[in-house]
């Protein structure tokens, strides 16, 4: 299928999606909104071409595709790490493209972001990674002591709250950085290849996180190239290949 506009979700090809509303819900808004994106890097390397792409706001979508296809880079755009070359990146209502300084750290206050490498603080126990978000936001230390046990009780870790990274096993690593990126209770999340670093189990543990995340009305956008659990997840799948978006044919 050539890339061009895609529409999510697929509601007729997934029994999750019947809890979303479909794409006609005029009540329901895009939450991400691509088009005509372009992505080249500073060294002429084409990494990304002509992506158009909305995702409704509580939708779940996966993003897979090879490694080095163009996934990473998509996130970048979407937290504005990376700048797109041409087009417009919509998030969250603001053009991420035209956002400097104070207005994307507001913009990136609002989405929680998962790292394959968790990118944990060593010499912090779990409790304090996940509240250093906070305290770094701003939030007081009322706030902070508020908004800890539910992030920790999300991802199953409350009896880990003192342990430090080096403690935990890569799963509860994982779990830890999902904490921190809820904490602030963001209405998006991004995760790239979050399972990259797992085993099975615990791959699985971590998309059961997320799903639940979802199911709580968070929009997640998850990249992976583990064809194993989306088949498990049945949620919508989009496919990046050599820079390009496609929509696989359900099977
Ligand atoms: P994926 O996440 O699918 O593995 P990436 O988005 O990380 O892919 O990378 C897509 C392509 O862009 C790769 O060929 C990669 O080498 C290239 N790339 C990524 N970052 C840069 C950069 N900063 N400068 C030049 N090329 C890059």
């Amino acid at each position: 299928m050539p890339q061009g506009s895609t529409r999510l979700p697929l509601k007729e090809t997934s029994q999750e999606a019947n809890s979303v509303s479909p794409l006609s819900d005029e009540t329901r808004k895009a939450i991400v909104s691509l088009r005509q994106v372009h992505k080249a890097y500073k060294n002429g390397f084409n990494a990304l071409t002509d992506i158009n792409l909305e995702i409704q706001s509580g939708d779940f979508l996966f993003v897979t595709g090879p490694s080095g296809s163009g996934k990473s880079t998509f996130l970048k755009l979407l937290y504005g790490e990376e700048r797109a070359t041409a087009g417009d990146v919509m998030v969250n209502g603001l053009n991420v493209g035209g956002l400097k300084g104070d207005r994307l750290a507001a913009l990136r206050r609002r989405i929680g972001i998962v790292f394959q490498d968790y990118k944990l603080i060593p010499r912090r126990t779990v409790a304090e990674n996940v509240a250093f978000v906070l305290w770094a936001q701003g939030y007081g230390r009322q706030e902070i002591q508020r908004r800890l046990p539910p992030a920790l009780k999300m991802v199953g870790l409350q009896h880990k709250a003192d342990s430090f990274p080096d403690e935990l096993s890569g799963g509860e690593q994982q779990r830890a950085s999902i904490a921190r990126a809820i904490v602030s209770t963001p209405p998006l999340v991004l995760a790239d290849e979050p399972t990259g670093n797992l085993d099975a189990d615990n791959s699985w543990q971590v998309i059961k996180i997320l799903k639940k995340l979802h199911a709580i009305g968070i929009t997640v956008i998850v990249t992976t190239h583990d064809e194993s659990l989306i088949r498990l997840s049945n949620h919508p799948v989009v496919q990046i290949r050599n820079g390009h978006l496609y929509r696989p044919q359900p099977k």
